[in-house]
């Protein structure tokens, strides 16, 4: 069973690299094209002017390269590589917009895409913060897990719950009881940005839909983020759930560290 969940990451983890790797190739036979046009001097374009923007393109695609391959051999090998850090980021940051309209192109559907991205960041994550001693890791939950008929407000203090157990709530305020965690139910990126700011975490597990971890995965960048995806057997936005053993685990994976600590 962990054989073919092993697999199944690894496989959605390539879609994305895959696609990064396309979108360089894209820009690639863009700047060959221009390179063509000075060639054959088919357009009245100033030569040296094109000749500077396309050794600008050349410079910017080997940054670039540099950035995919850096991903490629940290998921690879499992390991960080620091100096390579800003490149890698970069050319996620940038390439991302273009792997998605490739994607979206070959008839993929946007959330398989940012499942990979997702996937992808989570390692990048694991392996940057592997037995890092996180003593303050936050739990962030969306306000579409609670369910839809409950009258308490949680978004304003988790501990509203009354732990019925109707929704996945309750569950997450044992876990993060039991795991001494810090648990806040939020209603979009901009508290959950608040959140972070106010409670100032060193570490977060992330539960939202594919789109909504996305961009909040992009607006931190650097700071360790684990996301785990929601399950929607109702739609999006409504009674949402979510697998509690993957926030237990990524909630323990921040944790390590600290056991690691005390035992040497
Ligand atoms: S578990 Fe808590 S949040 Fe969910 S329905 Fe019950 S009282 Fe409401």
């Amino acid at each position: 069973m962990i054989q073919i969940n092993n697999e199944e990451k690894r496989a959605k983890k390539r879609i994305f690299v895959g696609l990064l790797a396309g979108s360089l190739l894209l820009l690639v036979l863009i700047v060959f094209f221009a390179w063509c046009l000075v060639s054959w001097q088919v357009f009245f374009l100033n030569k040296i002017v094109l000749t500077v923007i396309i050794a600008a393109a050349i410079i910017f695609f080997i940054l670039m390269s540099v950035g995919i391959l850096g991903l490629i051999w940290s998921l690879w090998r499992s390991k960080e590589l620091v100096p390579l850090q800003t490149f890698m980021h970069t050319a996620t940051s940038f390439l991302f917009p273009i792997a998605l309209r490739i994607g979206k192109f070959l008839g993929m559907s946007e959330e398989k895409i940012k499942n990979s991205y997702i996937q992808v960041s989570n390692q990048l994550v694991r392996t940057k913060t592997k037995l890092k001693a996180y003593k303050k890791v936050m739990v962030l939950a969306p306000h579409c897990l609670q369910w839809i008929h409950c009258p308490h407000k949680i978004t304003i203090d988790v501990y509203n719950c009354k732990r019925c157990g109707h929704c996945p709530i309750s569950d997450l305020i044992a876990l993060s009881e039991e795991k001494a965690v810090n648990l806040e139910v939020v209603t979009g990126g901009t508290l959950a940005r608040k959140a972070i700011k106010e409670k100032r975490p060193q570490a977060v597990v992330a539960i939202a839909c594919e789109r909504d971890l996305t961009s909040g995965i992009q607006d931190v960048v650097g700071f360790p983020v684990i996301g785990v995806v929601n399950e929607r057997p109702e739609g999006p936005c409504a009674n949402t759930r979510v697998n509690l053993d993957k926030v237990k685990e990524a909630i323990e994976f921040f944790q390590q560290g600290i056991a690691e600590e005390i035992m040497s």
